[in-house]
């Protein structure tokens, strides 16, 4: 996962002085430390709103002075001037909304559903502002062809972004666009805590050791610690978070409780209690489409497309139509394998979506004698982290260096100083991986400050989110393989926020099209993913041996295993997304909504969507709405790059340096497909993802 939306939102509004207050509040003076990282340990509770209310001020009177400017509206005077203007409201932006999803509280909370609203409202103003737009449009017409390319792009890139935040809407068309707006917002908080609150509020409790057949003892010791931490005096408990449940769907021997604790994870947010999010995502749908429609597009999707790599719901149906009928067929094997051993274990029942993982792994040690279990000794977290640092350092020739007197917000944050291949300061690095309850799920990266240069040198602040699981004090910590191909996943992106080079902070980094932003992270998985590279980099943490050729030759003959599954989830998940972003007319039911498409795509009953619509938080909560296909179409695109390593070499250096020149360094400044052909020397196309997934 990326960013979260609320900064991606209003992530352009950068720089320039405000006003001096008389109250002592950390984000109205300077943090102090060498590298200005966030000054955490001085932040409380009671700074935000004042620092929120003052930065939003501060910036309002910046715009217009902007707008009233009686000089000839310039580049140097309009967008220039947009990108130094609210600078107090970028700074206490990042630190509220990366605390909020990565270790908030109930303070935080109430304070999101005050502060939503008005960011949102501040945010309309700007992009409702005509005399802004009256500017960028002049700018357009008169001053364009002497603009170098990135400011040309900058100039296109905020005209598109005015349009499409309706700055061609009639006066009464803009009122309610407003409205809708201010809707929008309160709604995705609300959707946001339901989630994380109906999975805190629903457990699995076992007292009986006799119903924890199959479990190992490390993950009943993770159980037994939960249990504690929930206040039990004695038993397991196992949550509905993917962290808790797929160890015990994967291990557990008692077909019921599977059943149970399945059920759990897929009806978050859909249970009669106050954390029931199907209105909510019903009224989120159509709130959309009126917003869609007033601007004059036949749907939200073809609204929220048109600035993307794939430009219509169209051009996302033709990939997705090359690809789900190969899964469904692969998904249909690996279900016939399931059942064929289920029969051979006497029994008779068909399988259902909680017996998958548990069978599958089954299937997997029968046929490729392979248990994921034997690899995690070659996982340990810090070893991994560090081959992602040495790989970063071949291909690119930086470095990290722990250093421990960054400020941090949470005990469990490690810090680094990031050195470009000069030995120059090119970052701070933040990782933040063990799950812990203030926590969202799932993984992200974000920023603190985003890197520019066209006004001084100013450096990114990177932050990797993960959770894994924590390990017992004085115990190492260590990942399966999925976690330790999401921390390459997560770094990728890093490593495109901390490699940016561009003049302006509007096109910095990660801030590049929904379907493009996964491209730089996932390709860096296939690293890990690599033979050579695990031969090389996992070792055993007591032995430090390398992991043994045979157990690599099962991973690499197991890499394609259960995709059809895996490939399927996703694409549910995607086309779920796009039918609620393509609705012509208003949603009456949700579950009905569901059932309805599930029927008409021919969904097989064994798979459910990777995400159910009221605990779909990329598409609700987060910025990805009509853009769930997003990770399918950068796969193609990383598949396609990689396989120039592959033959090439791991750290091949003419490819390294294109892939920084073109990919890492180049944020948004530049056409992204021009880019990627630059770097790769042709256009991407779907065969190597097949081939990638074994689905060709
Ligand atoms: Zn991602």
């Amino acid at each position: 996962m990326f960013k979260i939306s609320y900064i991606f939102l209003i992530s352009f509004l950068i720089l320039s002085c405000s006003e001096e207050s008389e109250m002592s509040n950390p984000f109205y003076e300077d943090y102090k430390n060498e590298f200005q990282v966030p000054n955490f340990k001085s932040i409380k509770i009671d700074h935000y709103l004042p620092a929120f209310e003052e930065g939003i001020r501060a910036h309002e009177k910046e715009i217009i002075n902007i707008s009233k400017n009686n000089e000839n509206p310039s580049f140097e005077n309009t967008i220039a001037e947009l990108e130094r203007s609210g600078e107090l409201l970028t700074k206490v932006t990042a630190v509220f909304y990366n605390l909020l999803s990565a270790d908030t509280n109930d303070d935080l909370d109430k304070l999101s559903e005050k502060i939503g609203p008005k960011l949102s409202a501040h945010r309309d103003s700007l992009f409702l502002n005509e005399k802004i737009f009256k500017r960028l449009k002049s700018i357009k017409t008169n001053e364009y062809s002497s603009l170098s390319s990135e400011q040309q792009r900058l100039t296109d890139e905020m005209i598109r972004n005015f349009e499409m935040n309706g700055a061609n809407l009639s006066e009464q068309s803009k009122e309610r666009f407003i409205e809708i707006n201010k809707k929008l917002t309160e709604l995705s908080i609300k959707f946001d805590q339901n989630v994380l609150k109906d999975t805190n509020n629903s457990e699995l409790y076992i007292s009986d050791e006799k119903e924890l057949g199959g479990l190992s003892e490390k993950i009943k010791d993770q159980a037994k610690r939960l249990a504690k931490n929930k206040g039990y005096s004695s038993g397991w408990v196992f949550n509905p978070t993917r962290i808790s449940m797929y160890p015990f769907l994967t291990s557990s021997t008692n077909r019921e409780l599977r059943e149970q604790l399945y059920k759990m994870y897929v009806n978050r947010g859909k249970n009669p209690n106050e954390f029931n999010n199907e209105e909510i995502v019903r009224e989120m749908a159509n709130l959309r489409l009126e917003k869609a429609q007033l601007m004059g597009f036949t749907n939200h999707a073809e609204l929220s497309l048109q600035k993307t790599m794939a430009k219509s719901s169209n051009g996302v149906n033709a990939l997705l139509n090359q690809v789900w009928e190969p899964a469904k067929a692969m998904a249909q094997e690996e279900i016939k394998d399931m059942q064929d051993l289920i029969q051979e274990e006497g029994n008779n029942f068909a399988l259902q979506a909680w017996d998958w993982m548990h069978y599958s792994e089954k299937v997997r040690k029968r046929k490729y004698d392979f248990d994921s279990a034997e690899v995690q000794p070659y996982l340990e977290m810090d070893t991994i982290r560090d081959s992602a640092f040495e790989l970063a350092n071949r291909l690119f020739g930086i470095k990290f260096i722990q250093k421990n007197d960054i400020p941090k917000y949470h005990p469990d944050v490690d810090t680094f100083e990031v050195l470009d291949k000069n030995g120059d300061h090119l970052g701070v690095f933040l990782t933040d991986y063990f799950a812990r309850p203030s926590k969202q799920g799932g993984a992200w990266m974000n920023t603190f400050r985003d890197q520019s240069n066209f006004d001084g040198r100013v450096r990114p602040i990177v932050l990797n989110v993960c959770n894994f699981a924590k390990p017992n004090d004085g115990e190492k910590a260590f990942l399966t393989f999925e976690h330790a191909e999401t921390l390459f996943h997560e770094f990728g992106h890093a490593l495109h926020g901390l490699l940016s080079d561009v003049d302006y902070p509007y096109l910095s980094g990660t801030s590049v099209t929904r379907d493009y932003v996964e491209f730089p992270s996932q390709l860096m998985e296939n690293w890990i993913r690599h033979s050579d590279f695990l031969a090389e980099f996992a070792k055993h943490f007591e032995t430090g041996k390398p992991i043994p050729k045979r157990l690599l030759e099962k991973m690499s003959s197991a890499g394609t295993f259960n995709q059809g599954f895996a490939t399927t989830e996703y694409m549910i998940a995607s086309m779920l997304d796009l039918a609620w972003h393509t609705i012509e007319s208003p949603v009456e039911n949700t579950e009905e909504f569901e059932q309805t498409l599930f029927k008409e795509i021919g969904k097989p009953v064994e798979i459910d969507s990777r995400y159910g619509s009221t605990y779909f938080g990329h598409i609700f909560a987060g910025g990805y709405a009509a853009g769930y296909y997003s990770y399918m179409w950068s796969e193609v695109l990383d598949s396609h790059a990689f396989e120039i390593f592959d033959k090439e070499g791991l750290y091949d250096s003419e490819y390294a340096e294109k892939l920084e020149d073109f990919v890492y360094s180049s944020g948004n400044s530049v056409d992204l497909m021009n880019q990627y052909k630059k770097f790769r020397g042709e256009e991407p196309n779907v065969s190597s993802l097949l081939r990638k997934r074994g689905l060709n």
